[in-house]
């Protein structure tokens, strides 16, 4: 007999970053039960370590800006595989929903006359992100956790959930266990939200937290839900890459839009060597143009740093493979050389970006005030992820919805910075709106007994494993699997040994032994994670090998073309009816005229 304890809510939310508090915000206003489950402490999730900023058309420093730029620049930095619908909302919305984010508290950096300030980032044609230094993931979690608090929302801390449970076709709840204890919880809703965030923990080397494991993207997988254009992976082109212990620790696209420029080891800014035609119109002719934009020049265009990341990071791969990389394999970023135009530029790059001097101060003992940093790209966003309505965030489960990094459509083949927070206001909002709906809508679910006990077995088969073989040597060969073979720059034979070193690391997986008890056990929690794990690693890998081209974050050897074929579709992953994983094209529907109109007059 299984034990567990029950609780039960109109709406379940599982995640506590920026997506997951919006929605569950918004569930609690429309005047539902609602319950929030996160694996760490709230306030711990990886949105608080987004650092530039949030991008909303609010033209408050450049007046040229609105939905319709920001809607142009989305797509087209989404090589137009994006769902438009969710571009175009996206752009409408994200103004209203940051101006309430000030309403509930969040104090943003201002500009002289006292509205929100707006930075330069990649990819968006005029200074587009509001911030709060370079600590803005830290206040939009801290407004929306105040504000949330007084919502009434049942919190569920360092609770990880293990499965989806159905009624039938429909969600139903999930089934958890709860750290502290190691006791399972049995959550029972009429509408579930998943808000877990990203998969970068799929590789060796990445931006993302322990926690960003993929759950959401496998929890829904296995309840029955269509995974979309998994093969985009963003990674982004600055990391910290030395010294080893803080490899993969993300360096702010920030620094380049305060003017940071990328340089090889014989100090030549490559980024002006190649330039992609898509982009021609938009970029500097030389470095004083670029230098002028960074620093609002309205009439400059943007350095070609700031260029989208998918092409950055590959202009940072072409320069180390080609023998012009710095001592450890990246190349080097400099705002240091701001002091030519700036003066007192010490206290300047202080002040604007100062989690970036404390951590290159306290990490690399590198004062980036005097000195280049040395970067590479890491894995750092997915932008496939469950495929969803772009109304309603539903999923293709009924009553199970998905918003945030782990919810697919708005970013297309590439996300630009500044982009997710955004999506995570007002896609969460739109989530916990139409949650609560269908709670409202739709009575109780039941679940039946059978799925509880197949959940609670495999969770606890681990520490009845005599193989000896810990979770970590598995995890370890996954992230050196996909880090090496499915990587930034892939080819067909590397991702066909993935795909069957991924079947045998499937056989390990389920064999892995964890000792000691049930309480605070990380092996046993990395050990549930293997299955999210592997999940995604498997949708990722088999999307790529179909994707034969190259396009934004997916980039082929074989294949280094874009090809106008596979602008018509999305690849969408789903389990089959054998267990195995299906993949399906799918038929991106026609954009209106309206939204082409607006394409066409942004080129
Ligand atoms: C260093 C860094 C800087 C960034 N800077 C920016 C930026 O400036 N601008 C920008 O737009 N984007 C930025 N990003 C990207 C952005 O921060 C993320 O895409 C975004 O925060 C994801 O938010 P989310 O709400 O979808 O998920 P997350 O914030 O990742 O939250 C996921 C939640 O789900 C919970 N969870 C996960 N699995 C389970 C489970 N099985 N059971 C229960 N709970 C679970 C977690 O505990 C957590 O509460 C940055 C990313 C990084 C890594």
């Amino acid at each position: 007999m299984t034990d567990y304890q029950t609780v039960e809510h109109d709406v379940l939310v599982i995640g506590a970053g920026g997506a997951g508090l919006r929605a569950a915000i918004e569930a609690a206003a429309q005047g539902v039960s609602v319950g929030l489950v996160c694996k760490s402490l709230l306030g711990k999730a990886h949105t608080v370590m987004a650092e530039g900023g949030m991008a909303a058309a609010m033209a408050n420093v450049d007046d040229r800006d609105n939905w319709r730029v920001h809607f142009a620049d989305t797509m087209r930095g989404g090589q137009y595989v994006n769902n438009w619908r969710m571009a175009e909302l996206h752009a409408k919305e994200a103004p209203e929903r940051v101006k309430e984010l000030e309403a509930w508290g969040a104090l943003f950096d201002r500009t002289p006359d006292g509205r929100i300030l707006q930075r330069n980032f990649g990819g968006h044609r005029y200074p587009r992100l509001a911030h709060v230094g370079d600590r803005t993931g830290l206040e939009l979690i801290r407004t929306l956790q105040d504000h949330g608090i007084h919502q009434g929302l049942d919190v569920h801390m360092e609770c990880t959930v293990l499965t989806l449970l159905k009624d039938g076709d429909r969600a139903a709840g999930a089934f958890a266990y709860d750290r502290e204890r190691g006791r399972f919880r049995l959550f029972k809703a009429k509408a579930v939200v998943v808000a877990t965030g990203g998969i970068g923990r799929a590789y060796k080397i990445t931006t993302n937290s322990w926690e960003g494991t993929g759950d959401g993207h496998s929890l829904a997988y296995h309840a029955g839900a269509a995974l979309q254009d998994m093969e985009f992976v963003q990674f982004h082109p600055t990391g910290m890459i030395w010294p080893p212990s803080v490899r993969g620790i993300l360096v702010t696209e920030a620094v380049r839009g305060e003017g940071g420029v990328l340089k090889n080891r014989d100090g030549r800014r490559f980024m002006f060597d190649n330039i992609p035609d898509l982009y021609k119109a938009q970029t500097a002719d030389d470095p004083e143009e670029g230098w002028r934009y960074t620093q609002g020049d309205k009439d400059a265009r943007r350095p070609p740093e700031l260029l989208t990341r998918d092409h950055v990071a590959r202009m940072i791969v072409r320069e180390v493979r080609e023998g012009r990389g710095s001592p450890h394999g990246g190349v080097f970023l400099d705002i240091a050389w701001v002091k030519q135009k700036i003066p007192k530029s010490e206290e300047h790059i202080k002040r604007k970006l100062p989690s970036m001097y404390h951590q290159f101060m306290q990490l690399a003992g590198v004062d980036i005030t005097k000195e280049p940093m040395e970067i590479g790209p890491t894995t750092h966003y997915v932008m496939g992820g469950i495929r969803v309505d772009g109304d309603t965030q539903m999923s293709t489960v009924p009553g199970l919805f998905a918003c945030g990094e782990c919810a697919a459509g708005l970013h297309g083949a590439n996300r630009l910075g500044g982009n997710s927070l955004s999506d995570l206001i007002v896609f969460g909002q739109r989530a916990g709106e139409h949650a609560a709906r269908f709670a409202a809508q739709n009575g109780a679910a039941g679940i039946d007994e059978a799925q509880i006990q197949v959940a609670e077995r495999e969770a606890l088969l681990p520490f009845d494993s005599l193989t000896g073989e810990g979770p970590y040597q598995v995890q370890d060969s996954l992230q050196e699997t996909m880090q090496d073979l499915v990587g930034i720059v892939r080819a067909q034979h590397e991702m066909e040994e993935a795909l069957s070193r991924l079947e045998t690391l499937k056989e390990r997986a389920r064999c892995v032994s964890v000792r000691g008890n049930r309480e605070y056990n990380p092996g046993w929690h990395t050990a549930l994670d293997l299955k999210n794990l592997l999940t995604v690693s498997e949708a990722i890998t088999r999307s790529a090998i179909e994707r034969k081209e190259s396009r934004g974050g997916h980039f082929r050897d074989d294949y280094p073309d874009k090809d106008p074929a596979y602008a018509a579709f999305n690849l969408v992953v789903r389990k089959g009816a054998d267990g195995e994983m299906q993949i399906a094209r799918e038929q991106i529907p026609p954009m209106p005229d309206h939204l082409k109109a607006v394409i066409e007059e942004m080129k």
